[in-house]
């Protein structure tokens, strides 16, 4: 697999303008894996907004709005 290195990728939803790692999509999932977390595009926005890329975070929202984002 390709690593996607544009800032305007297709299916990034993240709303955090000043990350670096913005449309680097490898980067970006190695960040939040490392981390335990999801990155922003597994997130619906209203989800993304708070940032809490968590899987607790995200296991409310699947519970709450099952896997549409
Ligand atoms: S999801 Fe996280 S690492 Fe990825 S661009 Fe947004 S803030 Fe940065």
């Amino acid at each position: 697999m390709e690593c996607s290195n544009d800032p305007k990728a297709v299916g990034c939803n993240c709303s955090y303008e000043p990350c670096s790692r913005k449309g680097r999509c490898c980067e970006c999932l190695h960040y939040h894996r490392r981390n335990g977390e999801l990155p922003a595009c597994f997130f619906h926005e209203s989800y993304e907004r708070t940032y809490d890329r968590s899987l607790e975070n995200f296991q409310n929202m699947v519970k709450k709005m099952g896997m549409r984002r």
